[in-house]
C-alpha cells in the first residue's frame, strides 16, 4: 500500500499548490461578481492533468476515474484557457495536457483510481474551503484515501492540511511540506451532549428544508460549522464536528451521489474512527461504478449520533 499511499501523496500535493497558486492570482472580488467562472475551470483541468500525469507514470496500468476530461477544452473558444493552464503548468504543450486531462477517462475496474481535482468550486470562487480528492477503490472497497485541503488550516501558520488514511491504519493529518502530523480522531461526544452539525456555505447542492427539521430536532446543538466539499469530512475526521448530512433531494429522485465526491473523505472518516452510512443506514457500495447507485443520500458522524440521526431522518 506504501507505494500507492507515497504516489497519492506526491499527486494531491503537487495538485493542491497548483490550485492555491490559480486561486491566489486569478480569484479576485471582480472574477467574482462577473460570475467568471474560468479561474475554477483552469484549476480543474490543471488539477486533473498533474494528478493523472504523475499517477499514470507510476501505475501505467491503474484506470483513473475522474471528474473532467478535455472535451470542451479542444475546442477554439478555449484557447485562452488552455494558454492559461499551460502558464501554470509550466513546460507543458498543450497536447500533453489534453492528453494528461483524459487520462481521467478510464472506467471503474477491480482496482482503479477515482479523483476530483476541485471538489467544492463555489468555495474556491469565493477565495474559500475546497478540496483535490483521490482515492484507491479495490474489488468496490475504498482501500486508500487522500483529500489535499489548501485552506484549511492545520496550524497557526496557515499552511493548509493534507489528509490520509489507508484501509486498517487509521487516518493522518499533516502539512503539505509532511514535516509535521498527527493521528487523527473523530470527537467523541455523546448524545447527551452538544452536537455541531456541518453544513454548506451555499444551498445549491442540500436539501436545506428537511435538513432544517433533523438539525433542529436535536436542542443540545451548538453552531454549524459551514465549509464547502469534502472539507466537510476533513473538519468531521478531526473531532471538530459530530454530523454531516447530505440529503436527497425529493425534486430529484433518481440523482445518485458520484464516487469521487465522496471516496476520500469516507475512508478517512472511517478510519479516524467515524460511521458513515446512507440516508437509511446501509453501507455506502463503491462497487457500481461512477456512482452510488445502491444508496440514497450520505450520513457521517462520529459514530455515537449515528442511530439518532438515522432515526430522525425517518
Ligand atoms: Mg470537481
Amino acid at each position: 500500500m506504501d507505494k500507492y499511499l507515497n504516489a497519492a501523496l506526491k499527486a494531491v500535493t503537487a495538485a493542491s499548490m497548483i490550485c492555491r497558486e490559480i486561486q491566489g492570482q486569478l480569484v479576485s472580488e471582480d472574477s467574482i461578481t462577473k460570475k467568471d467562472k474560468s479561474p475554477v475551470t483552469i484549476a480543474d483541468y490543471a488539477s486533473q492533468a498533474i494528478v493523472c500525469s504523475i499517477l499514470n507514470g507510476e501505475f501505467p496500468s491503474i484506470p483513473i476515474v475522474g471528474e473532467e476530461d478535455s472535451g470542451s477544452l479542444k475546442q477554439d473558444e478555449n484557447k485562452a484557457v488552455l494558454e492559461k493552464i499551460k502558464s501554470f503548468l509550466g513546460d507543458w504543450n498543450p497536447d500533453q495536457i489534453i492528453d494528461a486531462i483524459d487520462l481521467g477517462n478510464g472506467e471503474a475496474t477491480d482496482l482503479f483510481w477515482t479523483l476530483d481535482p476541485i471538489d467544492g468550486t463555489k468555495g474556491f470562487l469565493r477565495g474559500d474551503q475546497y478540496a483535490v480528492a483521490l482515492a484507491l477503490i479495490e474489488k468496490g472497497e475504498i482501500v486508500l484515501g487522500v483529500l489535499g485541503c489548501p485552506n484549511l488550516d492545520y496550524d497557526e501558520e496557515n499552511n493548509g492540511t493534507l489528509l490520509y488514511a489507508t484501509k486498517g491504519n487509521g487516518s493522518v493529518a499533516c502539512n503539505f511540506s509532511m514535516k509535521s502530523s498527527r493521528d487523527i480522531t473523530v470527537s467523541n461526544r455523546k448524545p447527551e451532549e452538544s452536537v455541531r452539525f456541518l453544513e454548506s456555505v451555499e444551498s445549491g447542492h442540500a436539501n436545506h428544508s428537511d435538513q432544517a427539521k433533523i438539525i433542529n430536532a436535536f436542542s443540545e446543538r451548538k453552531d454549524s460549522v459551514r465549509v464547502d466539499s469534502q472539507v466537510k469530512y476533513a473538519v468531521l475526521a478531526q473531532g471538530n464536528a459530530e454530523v454531516y448530512l447530505r440529503l436527497p433531494k425529493p425534486d430529484m429522485p433518481d440523482y445518485r451521489e458520484k464516487i469521487w465526491d465522496h471516496a476520500a473523505g469516507v475512508i478517512i472518516v472511517e478510519e479516524a474512527g467515524g460511521l458513515i452510512s446512507d440516508v437509511s443506514g446501509k453501507p455506502l457500495d463503491f462497487s457500481q461504478g461512477k456512482k452510488l447507485l445502491n444508496n440514497k443520500g450520505v450520513i457521517g458522524t462520529n459514530g455515537q449520533f449515528h442511530d439518532m440521526v438515522l432515526e430522525n431522518i425517518k
